[in-house]
């Protein structure tokens, strides 16, 4: 019979290296904020890559279909 503070312990271990993983790919897959929305060419505010959430994702689907080289 496992120990399930044993489990709980490991459970919370994969959770965090999931989540530092995460965030590395997050900051990895962002463009730097150029005034324009990288997917439709839209102006935007300052600091800002994508005017929504869509743009992001479709931006970062043909970035992977390109082959991962973001520069
Ligand atoms: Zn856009």
């Amino acid at each position: 019979m496992p120990d399930t503070a044993d489990i709980a312990a490991e459970r919370e271990q994969i959770d965090t290296a999931l989540a530092i993983e995460a965030a590395r790919k997050r900051s990895a897959s962002s463009p730097v904020p150029c005034g324009r929305c990288y997917n439709c060419d839209e102006f935007l505010a300052e600091g800002l890559t994508f005017c929504n959430a869509d743009c992001r994702d479709d931006w970062q689907l043909r970035k992977r279909m390109q082959g991962m080289s973001i520069t």
